[in-house]
């Protein structure tokens, strides 16, 4: 079953406020098994209100709309709801009486205006609202549900699980929403669009959505049956092709980032990571040390941003930087050689490259990074080509580094 969420409110449609209801709500739908289909954020406009509302209970069945409850002019959503679903508002002595007597225990005398908040549209339940003044209201007809709630989110949540929930309950097929989840590392999106697209476009239910950030994707899969093991079961299928498509591009099954991923295999082998990094400066280090627990494997790095100072603290040989350029795969080698010489860590990961804007050439342009990695067995170095800003190349050296240090990991 599908919903639509309305956020009411000019603020909502600035920098300033963000509609967060609506992510509140939509989290509680899911675990309903209802899909948030369309959201929308109206200003405190009648017309545009009335209208928005109209569309949406004439192709959603279930309609949430939050916010613009309040007593002053500008809270509009009774009235554009009395026209857009064409009932009369009602004025209800009793609630006028709660909101009165609401007052009266704050040692205060209700204002006039707040009588506007005793109007209901005909045929509505009102939802007692506990929290504030404003009641909410649920409209059922034909095999849609309207409900009207207040927009603080104090009031919103409290009210939802009392009254929305077990009318939702009632009226929605029992339907469990199960999900799975992959990241990936060293793989462009679209490489991996390529890859995997003839598998989940072969299915509607699971829905598979991919998220890319630099060098990091994220595929989830969500699927929407009438039991968890229909759910499992559909999961399994589609996951087990994709598993099997992507190896051990896989980094994560579960969500968690690379450096903690790493992080583990390093504990769990019982091995020592250091860093020597130029072109990132200490961008690396900087991930690694984020997960806690971090100094049970990593002892720490060198920042050796100038020549000298990969000779002078890696001693990388100054004539090898001359014959090469400090871009080179001898250099990032050699840097990473050191490293492990210097720290006796198990691992040493080294980046040396051309972040850019500047100081590209016609054999290295910008975005050239040369990774090295030192273990047990042998030292190696390898050339990548990474596009875009500064920021961008950086992170995808980052990133692409810890991946060496995973895979070397996962194949020792
Ligand atoms: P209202 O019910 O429109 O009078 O809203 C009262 C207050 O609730 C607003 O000033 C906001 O601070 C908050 N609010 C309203 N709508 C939302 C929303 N969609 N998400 C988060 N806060 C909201
Ligand atoms: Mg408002």
């Amino acid at each position: 079953m599908n919903a639509e969420i309305i956020a009411v409110g000019s603020e909502l449609l600035t920098p300033a406020r963000l509609d967060t209801n609506s992510l509140y709500l939509t989290g509680q739908l899911n675990d309903l098994g209802v899909e948030v289909v369309t959201k929308t954020v109206v200003g405190d406009d009648l017309e545009r209100l009335a209208a928005v509302i109209q569309q949406a209970v004439r192709r959603t069945p279930i309609v949430l709309v939050t916010g613009g409850l309040g007593p002053t002019e500008d809270d509009v959503t009774r009235e554009a709801a009395s026209r857009a679903l064409g009932r009369p508002l009602e004025f209800r002595q009793e609630i006028c009486e709660a909101i009165e007597a609401r007052f009266a225990r704050m040692g205060r005398k209700m204002a006039e205006i707040n009588r506007r908040q005793a109007y209901v549209l005909a045929g509505a339940e009102v939802l007692p609202n506990p929290n504030g003044t404003a009641p909410g209201q649920w409209i059922e007809r034909d095999g849609t549900a309207v409900a009207l709630l207040p927009g603080p989110p104090a009031e919103l949540k409290p009210m939802f699980e009392a009254e929305c929930l077990p009318r939702l309950r009632r009226l929605v097929p029992p339907l469990v929403i199960r999900t799975r989840f992959y990241r990936v590392a060293g793989m462009p999106e679209s490489d991996l669009d390529q890859l995997i697209s003839p598998v989940y476009r072969q299915y509607t239910n699971p829905v598979t959505t991919i998220l890319a950030a630099p060098g990091d994707i994220q595929i989830h899969l969500r699927a929407r049956c009438t039991t968890e093991a229909e759910g499992e079961r559909l999961l399994a299928e589609v996951g087990s092709q994709i598993e099997a498509l992507l190896g051990d591009r896989i980094y994560s099954r579960s969500g968690e980032p690379l450096e903690e991923v790493t992080g583990n295999l390093l504990r769990r082998a019982g091995a020592t990571l250091c860093v020597a990094e130029s072109c990132t400066g200490g961008l690396l280090a900087e991930r690694i040390t984020s997960v806690p627990g971090s100094s049970e494997y990593f002892l720490g790095g060198f920042l050796v941003y100038n020549n000298r100072m990969k000779s002078s603290l890696l001693g990388v040989d100054g004539e090898l930087i001359a014959r090469h350029g400090a871009v080179s795969e001898p250099v990032a080698e050699a840097m990473a050689a050191g490293a492990r010489g210097r720290t006796g860590a198990t691992w040493a990961v080294s980046l040396t490259g051309v972040a850019g804007p500047g100081g590209g050439s016609e054999n290295k342009p910008v975005g050239t990074v040369v990774i090295g990695l030192a273990g047990p067995k042998s030292a190696r170095a390898q050339t990548f080509r990474f596009l875009g800003s500064r920021e961008r190349v950086r992170a995808m050296a980052a990133q692409t580094a810890l991946d060496l240090v995973r895979r070397a990991l996962s194949e020792s």
